[in-house]
Parts: structure tokens; C-alpha cells; sequence
């Protein structure tokens, strides 16, 4: 075969890869595309574990209609416009690939309407067809049957209630990075939570249905970073990994990180016997110059610029948590 380009569809196929792995990639993509317009309310609604549909629905900033046809193009952002931007990103999405990808896995329909518009308008991400679209403000992204022109990653989903189950998990970890928004998560004619704007730590005892006693508060600040979460007493750590709450935000992202997991592992050495897994909900806020999230599309990994610093705040705020009396706190950051 001679060297040709591909075509857009191809393209965006191939990207879709890895952008679009299942309906919880989908739920986590439209849902930080909300976060990032400035929603107050979000409700994510799933059938066949949002195999068959996931719809998010906002009242944040929405989009003009001269500009739905390139919210659904790759590499278009109205997020940055400048390595500077880049570098100093605060929103969830900057690279502009995510409505695209969507658009190439299922059958994509865009509507939105800003709140000076009369009306809102719908892009069939397929047909190009722009229609008028009776709605409130705000946007509202349909997705149906995923993979349906992909048939060999259509195969690699899982049943209907294991797909909801991380379809379900990707929003509320969304939903306890963001206890300010409204939520709310219905699949098929079932509503699965509806959370109203509360404090941190309302969020999560709502999301876990959890004990609050048994939780202790960890916090610690030097001046370029901050965290605050809550951290498992070590009597009621669990047996194992899958029935412990592990979770670890970096500026409201979910990510995993070796280093963050080893300074809380570390800090419960002493404390947890046998295979006793700590569970954490932990919140770091650090300078975005100082973290790099673009690491890898989903975003689920980051880079920190001074990664022994992070891991002693992280550490030393854990350590002092446990402790059984502080007599005298030490301040963190200040040896
Ligand atoms: P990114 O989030 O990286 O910019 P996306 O493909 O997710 O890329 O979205 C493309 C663009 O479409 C965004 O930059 C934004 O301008 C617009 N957009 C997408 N979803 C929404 C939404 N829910 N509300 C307002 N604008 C949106
Ligand atoms: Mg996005």
C-alpha cells in the first residue's frame, strides 16, 4: 500500500482509543466538559449501563450555535490557546479531543443553548443536521450505542450492570471532588442518587453512607500545596484492597499516583497489622504550574514538580491524623 493520509473518520477512531474505553470514560468526559461551563447542576442518565445511552445534562455556559460543529472537532478547545495556558491549565479538559473521540464511537448529538440565546440549538454529530432545540440554558450531550460501528471493542464491554457499576463510580467521583454542584445519576427508570450542593465533608459521608467516627480529619498546607481529606482509624481498616475506599484527588481530578498511595501506605506501616488496606479520601491542591496533568488523554495520571515535598505533606498529614494524642503539633513544612 503506498503512504496515504487517513481519513478523519479513521483518525478519530483510532484516537477514540483512548479516550473512550467504556460508558464510565464517556460519563467522566461529559461530566468535567460541565464542571468546566461552569455547572451548578449536572444529571447523568445511563440505559443498558449507558452501553445503549449515557446523557449528561447542565446549566452551565453552554455554546454558541456558530460553534457546536467545532466543539464536536478534534483539537478544538475554547479551554487554551498557548503553551503558557497549557501550563497553567485549571480546567479539567484543555485538549479538545474528547467530544470528537465520543463522536466517533457512538451516535453523538450536541444540543446547547447560552443564556442569552432564545432557544438552544442540536448538532447530529453524523448528519452535521443543526436544528432548533426547545431547552433550558445550558447543554446537553445524548450519546447512544456505543461502539455499534466498532464492533470488535464492542466485545471487549461488560455486561450491562458492571458497566453501570463503573459508569456510577466515575460520576461519584466526580460528585465528591465537586460537593458544590447538584448531581444527580438515574439508569434505566431508576434514580441512583440525587445530591444538592453541601459541604466537603457532607459529600462524602452522603456518598459512602458511612460512620463519621470512623474517619479522622487529615490536613496540612506548606505554601505550595494543601490537602485535606479524611483517613480510616486503623480498627476499622479493611481485609482487602477491593472492599477499601481508595481516593486520591489532585486539584479535583481522581488520579492514581504510586508516590501519593506509598506517602499513605507509609504512614499507616505502624498502625495496620496483616493485609489491612487503609482507606482514604484524600484532596490535594497544588499550584497547576507545579503538576503536570498531561500526561497521558485521561488525564488519570499527573506529574508533580517536586514530587518529595508532595509526599511529605502527604505523609507527615496522615502520620499526625493517626496519631493517638498530639501534644504538641508541628506545624508541616516548617522543618
Ligand atoms: P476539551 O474539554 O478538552 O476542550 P471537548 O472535546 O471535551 O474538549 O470539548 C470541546 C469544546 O466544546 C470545549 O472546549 C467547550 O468549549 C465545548 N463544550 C463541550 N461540552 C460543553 C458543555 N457541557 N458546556 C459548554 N461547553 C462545552
Ligand atoms: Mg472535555
Amino acid at each position: 500500500m503506498p503512504i496515504q493520509l487517513l481519513p478523519d473518520t479513521l483518525i478519530n477512531q483510532i484516537a477514540a482509543g483512548e479516550v473512550v474505553e467504556r460508558p464510565a470514560s464517556i460519563v467522566k468526559e461529559l461530566a468535567e466538559n460541565s464542571l468546566d461551563a461552569g455547572a451548578t447542576e449536572i444529571a447523568i442518565h445511563l440505559e443498558a449501563g449507558g452501553i445503549e445511552r449515557v446523557c449528561v445534562r447542565d446549566d452551565g455556559c453552554g455554546i454558541p450555535a456558530s460553534e457546536l460543529p467545532l466543539a464536536v472537532a478534534r483539537h478544538a478547545t475554547s479551554k487554551i490557546d498557548s503553551l503558557k495556558a497549557l501550563l497553567s491549565v485549571t480546567t479539567k479538559g484543555f485538549r479538545g479531543e474528547a467530544l470528537a473521540a465520543i463522536a466517533a464511537v457512538t451516535h453523538l448529538t450536541i444540543a446547547s443553548r447560552p443564556r442569552e440565546a432564545p432557544h438552544g440549538m442540536k448538532l447530529d454529530a453524523r448528519s452535521g443536521e443543526l436544528t432548533p432545540y426547545a431547552m433550558a440554558p445550558g447543554t446537553e450531550v445524548d450519546c447512544r450505542a456505543l461502539f455499534d460501528t466498532v464492533p470488535a471493542r464492542r466485545k471487549f464491554l461488560k455486561t450491562p450492570q458492571t458497566e453501570a457499576h463503573h459508569a456510577i463510580e466515575a460520576a461519584r467521583r466526580l460528585a465528591l471532588a465537586h460537593p458544590q454542584v447538584a448531581w444527580q445519576v438515574t439508569h434505566n427508570d431508576k434514580l441512583v442518587w440525587r445530591l444538592a450542593p453541601q459541604s466537603a465533608e457532607a459529600r462524602f459521608l452522603a456518598l459512602f453512607h458511612t460512620d463519621p467516627a470512623e474517619w479522622r480529619l487529615a490536613h496540612a498546607e506548606t505554601p505550595a500545596a494543601q490537602l485535606l481529606g479524611w483517613v480510616i482509624e486503623p480498627r476499622f481498616a479493611r481485609e482487602s484492597a477491593r472492599q477499601a475506599l481508595q481516593y486520591l484527588f489532585v486539584n479535583g481530578r481522581a488520579v492514581r499516583d504510586r508516590l501519593l498511595a506509598q506517602a499513605v501506605r507509609q504512614a499507616y506501616h505502624d498502625v495496620l497489622h496483616g493485609h489491612r488496606q487503609p482507606s482514604y479520601v484524600l484532596f490535594l491542591t497544588v499550584a497547576p504550574e507545579l503538576v503536570d496533568v498531561n500526561v497521558h488523554p485521561a488525564k488519570s495520571e499527573v506529574r508533580f514538580r517536586d514530587p518529595n515535598a508532595i509526599f511529605r505533606l502527604v505523609n507527615g498529614a496522615i502520620a499526625q491524623a493517626l496519631a493517638p494524642t498530639v501534644v504538641f503539633p508541628q506545624p508541616l513544612g516548617t522543618e
